[in-house]
């Protein structure tokens, strides 16, 4: 057998779709027997095993994954166990002449990923890896003094005065066949949906995962939501904003997709669309953008303060009974028990209102951001690896470009001015359907409403605790850079 003629192995990760897909594209290409492979990793160092959200979604988009490569005559291969091994079995077992993937960028995956190139081009496997989920690769992007970016404005310049993203590819029309015989999992066997009990309902009713459903969500954005986009993304209830992120998440569509999708060409069909509303969710994709730029940077970004004068923040200890009220959405403040419970329900939440819940977590109940950020992490469909740490520190204030600690969220304050009609609560909280839409941010102000609880602490009392706390470590700084050293 010639090289060329020897089967191609294609791993997809991340990039769960065919369109757009330049690993899928270059097998397609070649001609060779193509073999699929997926493989769940939940064992190799440093890679985080996903949360009970994303596993459904990860079931539903593999699910979907195989139904589309088994219309084109392909199908996908399941594997489990640490990457490095699996990988490497399977390309000797199929005799693989060429392996191609997308870039991953976490730390631990790339960690995987270069000791997989390493093996297999010592035994004379062509490996290539492309770009396929970020517009602009994080070492692409530096500051003029060659450094990676910590403040989001002038990295989106910086990415903005590079070449134009590339246009996407299409689908492949057709895949070359698949090896015969190569075994697979049963995905079923992987057990990521719930079973006992099954609290997949709600996500049920709300996402369809998978491409298909990815173009769906894409084009009722681009007609019917992206007009409002700019002047009411903020608004809970308004629901202008693109529900993208599960699928971005999951790559079932790409970045390439949603910038060109949003150009003046793609949206000459639809309505007039003022230039604002594009450039406003471009800027949303430019933070995401920025989110992999800084766990490039900072791989252990969940777990470590971005800005480390924040190692002194003198934590209490948790109150176990706050965190349950605020997990199952029973603090008695109406904006954060809504978005707590829209999480519980639809493994999503507004991302005003995710900056409101997690305000209220840090700053008025004290709880370290790394506790909020390992919640959302096993409860939203689109946990994502960068996105989520980095938002964490951002209203912690211990990140880049973060939202300064002292600036103390008012949970009330933002309910009458985002959500002034109470409907995104009344969705959530029906204990409060009832209440007029003057008092629904602030019940308990006119005698509390039956069945819905008091406030589990004084907003204002817990927002001085706070400020106090970050006064302290602010003195503690001082008092340490004041200290005479060796140098
Ligand atoms: C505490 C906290 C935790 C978060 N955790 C996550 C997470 O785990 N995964 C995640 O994808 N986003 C996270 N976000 C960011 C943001 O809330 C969501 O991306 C957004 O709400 C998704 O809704 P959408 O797709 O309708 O967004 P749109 O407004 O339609 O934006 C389009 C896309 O841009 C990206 N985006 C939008 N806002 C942000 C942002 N602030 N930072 C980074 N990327 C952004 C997302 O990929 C999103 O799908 C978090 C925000 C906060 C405050």
């Amino acid at each position: 057998m010639t090289d060329i003629e020897k089967p191609t192995l294609v791993w997809l990760r991340d990039d769960l779709r065919l369109a757009d897909n330049p690993a899928l594209a270059a097998g397609a290409q070649l001609g060779a027997p193509l073999v699929i492979v997926y493989i769940l990793d939940e064992m190799s160092e440093g890679i985080r095993p996903l949360g009970g959200a994303a596993k459904w979604w990860l079931h539903g988009s593999l699910e979907a994954l195989s139904k589309d490569l088994a219309s084109r005559g392909q199908r996908l291969v399941l594997r489990h166990g640490p990457a490095v091994d699996v990988l490497l079995e399977l390309s000797g077992e199929i005799g693989a002449g060429h392996v191609f993937w997308n870039r991953r960028y976490g730390g631990g995956e790339r960690a995987v990923d270069a000791a997989i190139k390493t093996s297999l081009k010592a035994t004379g496997v062509v490996v290539e890896s492309f770009q396929a989920n970020l517009l602009h690769e994080p070492w692409t992007v530096r500051t003029q003094a060659g450094q990676p970016f910590r403040v989001y404005t002038p990295f989106r310049k910086a990415c903005r005065a590079q070449l134009p993203p590339r246009t996407p590819l299409p689908a492949p029309d057709a895949l070359p066949l698949p090896l015969p015989d190569v075994r697979t999992d049963s995905l079923s066997d992987w057990r990521l949906m719930p079973t006992k009990p099954d609290w997949a309902a709600g996500l049920r009713a709300t996402w369809t995962p998978g491409e298909a459903g990815a173009r769906t969500q894409f084009q009722t954005f681009r007609t019917e939501r992206l007009k409002d986009y700019a002047a009411r993304r903020d608004e809970p209830a308004a629901d202008v904003s693109s529900r993208l992120s599960p699928h971005l998440r999951f790559g079932e569509i790409s970045p390439f997709q949603l910038w060109h999708g949003v150009s003046p060409e793609a949206l000459a069909e639809t309505p007039k669309i003022e230039l604002a509303n594009v450039d406003k969710f471009l800027s949303e994709i430019g933070w995401r953008e920025f989110s992999w730029h800084l766990l490039f940077h900072q791989p252990d970004l969940a777990t470590r303060n971005f800005q480390s004068r924040f190692d002194a923040f003198p934590w209490p200890a948790v109150n176990e009974a706050s965190l349950v009220a605020w997990q199952q959405g029973r603090t008695g403040i109406p904006i954060v028990d809504a978005g707590m419970r829209e999480l519980w329900q639809t493994g999503f939440m507004h991302n005003r209102v995710r900056m409101i819940v997690a305000s209220f977590l840090i700053k008025n109940l004290m709880v370290d951001w790394r506790i909020g950020e390992a919640w959302f992490w096993d409860t939203l469909v689109d946990a994502d690896a960068a996105n989520n740490p980095a938002s964490w520190q951002w209203v912690a204030g211990s990140g880049a470009d973060a939202a300064p600690y002292f600036r103390v969220f008012n949970p009330v304050l933002q309910g009458e001015k985002f959500d002034a009609r109470g409907d995104y609560v009344r969705t959530y909280v029906p204990e409060l359907a009832n209440v007029p839409a003057k008092q629904i941010h602030a019940p308990w102000k006119s005698g509390g409403v039956a069945g819905y609880p008091e406030p589990i602490v004084d907003l204002g009392a817990t927002r001085e605790r706070a400020l106090r706390a970050f006064a302290q470590m602010r003195e503690e700084e001082v008092d340490s850079s004041s200290g005479f050293t060796d140098d």
